[in-house]
């Protein structure tokens, strides 16, 4: 027979201390492993002063099709060069209360459901999964290169059999459309 353990994600540097329903949820408690040094989330040097002790509650994957709902236990260290810091932690997203595992599959089932439908699946807000949607947007929008038209194309076309008209300005080189007003 084959523990539990086995079969539960992986959480780096953190130890499962108990695992215990908390409604159709599961909450996992789990603390960071006590071998292992804390590092600055600034700037991901090793510190060695632990201020104190933090709870976080962060979303993961569901488990077996329950939500699961982290209770981590967090050091806040001392740097040098940041000041108090919280320890990072390598599977944990950075802008959201997820981990990166969570926010990679909800960005991935938003391109195929609407987002309500996600938000239902994986038991979490509307506004949390707009909020990813519109970061992995941004994040395509800020890797494609930025292309300065040199030469501009207007034209314009008659709309309701010539009542209203139509500008569009066009990128004369590669014909992308920049704009249309009426
Ligand atoms: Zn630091």
């Amino acid at each position: 027979m084959r523990d539990i353990n086995n079969f539960l994600p992986f959480w780096e540097g953190f130890s499962v201390v108990s695992i215990k329903p908390d409604g159709y949820a599961l909450q996992i408690d789990l603390i960071p492993q006590a071998t292992r040094f804390p590092t600055c989330s600034g700037c991901n040097k090793p510190s060695t002063t632990t201020h104190e002790y933090c709870q976080r509650l962060v979303r993961d994957l569901p488990i077996l099709g329950h939500p699961v709902r982290l209770n981590v236990e967090l050091r806040r260290v001392g740097c040098g060069a940041c000041g108090k810091r919280m320890e990072a932690v390598s599977w944990r997203d950075r802008y959201s209360r997820m981990t990166r595992r969570l926010a990679e599959a909800v960005i991935q089932t938003c391109r195929r459901l609407p987002t309500l439908h996600v938000a239902q699946l994986f038991g979490l807000h509307w506004d949390s999964v707009r909020l990813l949607e519109r970061r992995a947007l941004q994040a395509e929008l800020d890797k494609r290169p930025v292309i300065r038209p040199r030469r501009l194309v207007m034209d314009e076309f008659a709309l309701f059999k010539g009542h209203r008209y139509t500008s569009v300005v066009l990128d004369a080189d590669t014909c992308r459309i920049l704009w249309i007003g009426e």
